[in-house]
């Protein structure tokens, strides 16, 4: 097995495009390297990017922020206007793990992982989060929600890395925020998770809202139909038991270990009930 570590995307993309047997991006390494160790994978090729400085900083990006990808956990959390524009999706990656974890992981390790229940990914979805991919070919964007594909699968080509993820601009009176189910305190895999992103007007009427959910369905969701129960409404109890029903009817879970299919559905409706008072409390809502 070789081990790379450029300093700039091209090299990283070269090495990986070049590379005729089976090659990774190494960010974190807290999915990679538990899956080299177990032997659930043999890579011929590892390439690290966390040399490469564009994958390293958080900037300013038109009115939002550009987060590199292999800016950590623990970075993002302590990043106090990440933090006030996208609570939500700084508190869903201050989810993964423990401390140890939070000072390797990233949010961009756990999009390309493509797990069903991974925590950032609900919350970058419901924040319109894009994808910047940089591959042979040259620059790409995409929504966060076209990265998995399937539970393990990405549509990233061969060669292709993303570089950062790209956070929209904020308008005023927005919230959001991503709440989970595990059965246990902490360090667990979501049984279910949701991430919903908010905007008031001068009113406290919703005029805009996204909602995710994750470990329901192969891939986290896009619900469209939870978000039009909140949009023109004051996120009252009719509106949020519209919210809940929409949730709950997305959902294609599995049974396993950890909860039941049914125990799922209701869950889905249940946080995201509690999810949207979060996010309109942080939007201003009275
Ligand atoms: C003890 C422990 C607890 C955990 N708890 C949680 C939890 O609570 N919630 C949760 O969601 N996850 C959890 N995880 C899983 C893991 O920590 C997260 O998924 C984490 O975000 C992965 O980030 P990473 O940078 O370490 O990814 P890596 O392991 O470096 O990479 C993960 C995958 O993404 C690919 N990849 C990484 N970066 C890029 C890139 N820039 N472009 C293209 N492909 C890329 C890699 O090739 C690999 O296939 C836990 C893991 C451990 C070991």
């Amino acid at each position: 097995m070789r081990y790379e570590r450029p300093s700039t995307m091209k090299e990283a993309t070269n090495l990986l495009a070049k590379e005729k047997g089976a090659a990774y991006v190494l960010a974190g390494g807290t999915d990679l390297l538990v899956r080299l160790r177990t032997g659930f994978i043999e890579p011929d090729l590892v390439v690290d990017i966390k040399k490469i400085a564009a994958t390293r900083t958080i900037q300013p990006s038109a009115g939002g922020f550009k987060i590199g990808a292999s800016v950590s956990g623990a970075e993002l959390g302590e990043n106090a206007k990440v933090k006030k524009a996208w609570p939500g999706v700084v508190e869903a990656v201050n989810l993964i793990g423990s401390k140890q974890v939070q000072g390797r992981c990233t949010m961009v390790g756990n999009l390309c992982n493509a797990s069903p229940a991974a925590d950032a990914v609900p919350a970058l979805v419901a924040a319109a989060a894009k994808a910047v991919i940089v591959g042979p070919k040259g620059k790409r964007t995409i929504p966060v929600e076209q990265v998995p594909t399937a539970p393990g699968r990405t549509s990233l080509k061969k060669g292709e890395i993303i570089e950062s993820i790209v956070l929209p601009k904020r308008p005023p009176r927005s919230g959001d925020a991503y709440l989970r189910f595990i059965p246990r305190t902490e360090m667990d895999i979501a049984v279910v998770g949701v991430g919903i992103s908010i905007t008031l007007d001068a009113k406290g009427v919703c005029k805009a809202a996204r909602v995710s959910l994750g470990a329901v369905a192969p891939t986290v969701l896009l619900v469209p139909e939870a978000a039009k129960a909140l949009i023109g409404t004051k996120m009252d109890k009719a509106a949020l038991d519209k919210l809940a029903a929409a949730c709950s009817a997305a959902c294609r879970p599995i049974d396993d270990k950890r909860g039941t299919r049914d125990f799922r559905i209701k869950v889905a409706g249940v946080l995201a009930r509690r999810a949207a008072q979060i996010a309109r409390k942080r939007a201003g809502g009275k």
